[in-house]
């Protein structure tokens, strides 16, 4: 998923009149042209899910490399079990040249694959993952807030900071693949200049500059990309930025479907699974303390995980329900107890039994492949 802001050329309004080009053809001559669409100029987030809808091209991207595909089993986002929109799903995005979009990592630090569909050429810009601190610390500087905010890196601040840059350019039909962590930024250049698309534009001949990419994330599993997830769901927690992907959801996931016999990785999922299971197990008690009855509410299938209607963290296992505006809203424990400490007047929902948890974790292992 892209983060996407226009900016760049705001000349192309149909009801710009102070344009001077606006009334001529490219032979110089006045002709008029009458539009009554409004012409879209950066379509961002362009969803492309539907499998009905879009089944020959979907089917094409299957003919892709394993570890770049939309699913597969080795994707940790085919594990998640849900949708969620321009991660595990394609999207599109179309551009006017000159759109820019502004520098950001992929959310919770996911690997994404872009591939330009032309006709137009994209600039790209990027800096490993190790480096992000250093563009988040120039973000401080000039008080933009680099989770919340849209920024565009100056190239001499980054040389002056002594951060890497990778400058390239995106033709159509290059694949770029975002390794996990990376911060990029993307210039939409098109394959003429401003002036001439401003004349095509005018002259309302097809869309020559354009710039169409799609994109989706995929998360190979490993324990680099695990620990980036994991450390930027904290991350988030602490800039109260909504992680995407449920992390914590999605480990007890991978912990039913797969066998891991990478041990780095091993640790990590089942540290947190322990965490998790911890947390439970204390609100639990507290909510036993409090006299308020846990029902059992199980789970759908390929039902989303929940998310606090207050604070947009991740609720996994015990909701804390409460009717809102005639609907029932999720609550995280800590916004149930900001809001009335005895939690009087919340429904508590239990998703997952308690042995059931425990019984996962347990048959959580480290896996020894056989030798070949
Ligand atoms: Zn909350």
């Amino acid at each position: 998923e892209e983060k996407d802001k226009t900016s760049g050329i705001h000349t192309f309004s149909d009801s710009d009149s102070k344009d001077s080009m606006s009334n001529s053809g490219v032979n110089g001559k006045k002709k008029k042209i009458k539009q009554t669409n409004k012409m879209l100029r950066f379509g961002t987030n362009v969803d492309l899910s539907d499998e009905r809808k879009w089944r020959l091209q979907l089917n094409e991207l299957t003919k892709l490399p394993v570890f770049t595909r939309v699913v597969s089993a080795a994707n940790m986002l085919s594990h998640v079990g849900h949708v969620i929109l321009g991660m595990n799903t394609v999207q599109l995005y179309m551009k006017v040249p000159g759109s820019r979009t502004p520098g950001h990592q992929e959310n919770n630090n996911f690997c994404s694959i872009n591939i330009n569909i032309g006709p137009g050429d994209c600039e790209w810009f990027a800096v490993p993952d190790a480096y992000w601190g250093g563009i988040q610390q120039l973000c401080e500087k000039n008080n933009i807030d680099y989770l919340h905010g849209s920024w565009w890196p100056v190239m001499e601040d980054l040389y002056n900071a002594n951060i890497p840059v990778y400058r390239f350019i995106q033709r159509p039909g290059d694949l770029v693949w975002v390794n996990a962590g990376c911060v990029h930024w993307v210039y939409s250049r098109g394959n003429i200049n401003i002036l001439q698309f401003v004349v095509l534009f005018k002259l309302n001949v097809g869309t020559t500059g354009w710039c169409n990419n799609i994109a989706w994330n995929v998360g190979p599993l490993t324990a680099r990309q695990y620990s980036l997830a994991i450390e930027r769901y904290e991350w988030n927690k602490l800039q109260h930025f909504k992680s995407i992907v449920p992390m914590v959801h999605l480990s007890w996931n991978l912990a039913r479907n797969i066998k891991v016999s990478d041990s780095k990785l091993f640790e990590l999922i089942k540290n947190c699974l322990l965490q998790t299971l911890r947390h439970v197990i204390a609100t639990l008690e507290y909510v036993k303390l409090k006299n308020v009855e846990v029902r059992f509410h199980g789970r759908g299938k390929n039902e989303a995980s929940h998310y606090c209607g207050q604070c947009e963290l991740e609720v996994f296992n015990i909701l804390f329900i409460r009717e809102q505006e005639k609907r029932h809203v999720v609550h995280c424990m800590g916004c149930a107890r900001k809001q009335t400490p005895s939690l009087s007047g919340f429904v508590c929902l239990e998703e997952y039994r308690l042995s059931e948890l425990m019984q996962v974790y347990d048959a959580f292992v480290l896996h020894h492949p056989p030798p070949s």
